[in-house]
């Protein structure tokens, strides 16, 4: 048990997140040390929302409820971070998720998806895998045609950087949530958020309430306005 007045308490409770997760068969090993390097640059930042994060979380939003077919890539350490709240966003803006994995094993794809039925998902994709990316050769290039293979914008919380230009290269609007703002990943999407996934995915939750009364004129005016690398330079400086 971790005491709630511990110092590093919430960073703490997230990685024991994770470690269940791993215990459960949903984290993979590589995925641990993946999660450690996202958490130096969270320390980095003060482990909360900068107004840069704040300001592409909002763009992302807004991109995502005007998309035609929006997906959201589910990877194992977001499953077991924030099942809940990656549901709770799915149903918001009306994106399926799908379930796309590095070190895919039919055995963890299984895992994953039931876990985030128990957490009240109804339409999980992945699994049939029926279309490839082109140029990705690992097992992240196995898509569902009528998922991310089809979609025209994706959601893509701790992606990897090569998946993530490919994708691009399809012409698709990717957003990516990577507390790396020196990643390929952060670099090559169209919109990056800086920000740890427990933040992130919530932070779009609340949003996308807030924007759905929002006229299309003005959603528009939000997507226009931003611009990634301008935004990125903020993070890196820390300007705010
Ligand atoms: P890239 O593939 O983009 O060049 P990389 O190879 O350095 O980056 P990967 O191992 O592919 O990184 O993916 C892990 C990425 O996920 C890291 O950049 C890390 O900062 C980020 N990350 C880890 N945990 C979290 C989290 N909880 N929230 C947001 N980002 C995270
Ligand atoms: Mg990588």
């Amino acid at each position: 048990m971790i005491p709630k007045d511990h110092p590093r308490y919430a960073s703490l409770m997230i990685r024991e997140r994770l470690v269940k997760g791993y215990e459960s068969g949903i984290v993979c090993t590589h995925g641990l040390i993946a999660h450690g390097r996202g958490e130096a640059f969270d320390y980095l930042i003060g482990e909360k929302t900068t107004e840069a994060a704040m300001h592409a979380t909002k763009v992302a939003v807004a991109t995502l409820l005007t998309a035609e077919r929006p997906v959201i890539s589910v990877n194992g350490n977001t499953a077991a971070l924030v099942p809940d709240e990656i549901v709770h966003l799915s149903e918001h803006i009306g994106a399926p998720l799908e379930v796309n994995l590095f070190h895919r094993t039919e055995e963890r794809m299984d895992k994953i998806i039931a876990h985030l039925k128990a957490h009240s998902a109804t339409n999980v994709l992945g699994k049939k895998a029926d279309a490839r990316i082109p140029g990705i050769e690992h097992e992240r290039g196995k898509v569902d045609k009528d998922g991310i293979y089809g979609a025209d914008a994706v959601l893509v919380p701790l992606e990897d950087g090569d998946r993530c230009e490919a994708l691009v290269r399809m012409g698709k609007t990717v957003i990516a949530i990577d507390l790396n703002p020196l990643s390929r990943t952060s670099r090559t999407a169209t919109i990056t958020i800086v920000d740890n996934v427990v933040r992130a995915i919530p932070n779009m939750v609340k949003l996308s309430e807030e924007l759905r009364g929002i006229k299309q004129t003005e959603i528009r005016k939000i997507i226009d306005a931003f611009d990634n690398e301008l935004n990125l330079q903020r993070m890196t400086e820390h300007d705010d």
